[in-house]
């Protein structure tokens, strides 16, 4: 089994590697290799909506489908599912998603991506007991050479240079002027050309909007 390998099985649920790298206990598991698995775009959301967990009307239709996927392809490639949801506790995936070196903390402090800019959506890893060959991370952050719109975007300055105002953010989607956030998605993430260039479908966002701001 290799990196080529688990990518093939994971792109026909239209999953791909978001990033992987060598755990040691350090990492909060057993030592192996740790492969993080998002969204491959364009075209993760129609696929996954038409999936059962979406149509059976019951709640966490996106979650329940990440467990049946993953737990699948975990067994078929020999290694162990983990899931960012289903805690407490709480495995560290923001650590994890950072030791792959395709993740770095964004001007604005959340997560951006090599490939996904700041529209991540990390559905499950899978660890595998093998250390395997891995391919170089790039040797920067994207945000080394941007104009950093992220820092201005948020019309409430809830989401900038400070840390996150929570509060402020909710009560903004709490009005009129909200609605844009709420339907097209957080105008911090999609400030990010990188996230612009990622393909993600807008029904999506809106979809973790409504889980965040309900
Ligand atoms: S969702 Fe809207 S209000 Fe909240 S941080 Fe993002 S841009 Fe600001
Ligand atoms: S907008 Fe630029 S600085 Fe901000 S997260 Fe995206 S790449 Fe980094």
């Amino acid at each position: 089994m290799d990196l080529a390998a688990i990518q093939a099985l994971a792109a026909p649920h239209f999953l791909d590697i978001f990033g992987a790298f060598h755990a040691t206990e350090d990492d909060g598991c057993t030592p192996g290799t740790m492969v993080l698995l998002s969204p491959l775009e364009p075209g993760f959301w129609a696929h996954v909506t038409a999936e059962p967990e979406f149509l059976d009307g019951a709640p966490d239709g996106l979650d329940r489908w990440s467990t049946r996927i993953i737990t699948t392809l975990a067994t078929h490639t020999g290694g162990t599912p983990h899931f960012p949801f289903g805690g407490p506790p709480y495995a560290p995936f923001i650590r994890w998603a950072e030791r792959t070196g395709r993740a770095w903390p964004s001007p604005v402090g959340m997560l951006v991506h090599e490939t996904a800019g700041m529209m991540i959506s990390i559905r499950g890893a899978i660890l595998l007991p093998d250390r395997l060959d891995l391919p170089p991370p790039p040797p920067d952050s994207p945000c080394t050479t941007c104009a950093q719109p992220c820092l201005t975007a948020c019309p409430v300055g809830a989401l900038g240079p400070r840390p996150y105002d929570v509060p402020a953010c909710h009560a903004h989607l709490d009005r009129a002027e909200g609605a844009e956030c709420l339907t097209g998605g957080c105008l911090v993430r999609r400030a990010c050309p990188v996230s612009q260039r990622f393909g993600r479908n807008p029904a999506q966002t809106a979809h973790h909007m409504r889980y965040f701001h309900k």
